[in-house]
């Protein structure tokens, strides 16, 4: 069987969320406002960014500076990507944070192999404007609808582990096979019942995912000897 790993960007693989940095350094306080209307469920993720970017007031120049400066990926994730390549593991980025940042803090790591899917940043005289290409028309709460993806991919035989820490996970992991969770995540599978697995980082989950792998190549390999056998 095909294993994917669908991982969040913002909180998982950095340890801030960068969008919300950016806002404190650039923008104006109400987002705080926004981004609880968002997670009380009022506005969708893709209302809430446009109306929190919209608060922003600066160059690409200016934001990417800060971004090197203060934003690094946890170290742990480079060794995790290296792991699943590997082991054959498809991996995928799905995040509902913009591409300029994202790409500009993973650039130093080798993601030969990872798709990166996420929302497109459009800078115009000081202001960033969004767009957003995978927006999913059966779904309400998401600009980038991870569900999208884990579709496309389960469709094609994989069986789809999640890892992710917020607001914005919360429309897919209900449909992955193994949530990896933390933060709000964490709490929101425990309260739904959805099963998951705690982690703080990479390391915990390169254990967690080589533990699931070797359980579906033993089922596997059980399996196959009931065939034969
Ligand atoms: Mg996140
Ligand atoms: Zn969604």
């Amino acid at each position: 069987m095909n294993v994917a790993v669908l991982c969040d960007f913002d909180g998982t693989i950095t340890d801030d969320d960068v969008a919300q940095l950016i806002f404190d350094r650039f923008g104006s306080h109400i987002w705080w406002d926004i981004e609880n209307r968002f997670r009380r469920g009022e506005i969708s993720c893709k209302n809430a960014l446009i109306s929190e970017f919209s608060t922003v007031r600066a160059s690409r120049q200016e934001i990417e500076s800060f971004i090197r400066n203060y934003v690094q990926m946890n170290a742990t994730f480079n060794h995790f990507a290296e792991a699943c390549r590997g082991r054959n593991v498809n991996m995928a980025i799905v995040s509902d944070g913009l591409d300029f940042y994202i790409n500009l803090i993973l650039r130093d790591i080798d993601i030969g192999g990872i798709k990166l899917y996420c929302n497109k940043a459009v800078f115009e005289d000081n202001k960033v404007r969004i767009s957003f290409p995978y927006v999913n028309p059966d779904c309400d709460k998401c600009g980038n609808c991870k569900k999208l993806h884990l579709k496309r991919l389960k469709d094609k035989g994989n069986y789809i582990i999640y890892v992710g820490d917020g607001y914005s996970d919360m429309c897919v992991a209900k449909e992955a096979d193994f949530v990896v969770a933390k933060s709000h995540l964490l709490d929101f599978c425990r309260t739904k019942k959805i099963t998951c697995e705690p982690f703080r980082d990479f390391s915990e989950v390169e254990a967690l995912v080589k533990k699931k792998l070797d359980e579906l190549e033993q089922g596997q390999t059980v399996e196959a000897s009931h065939l034969t056998g």
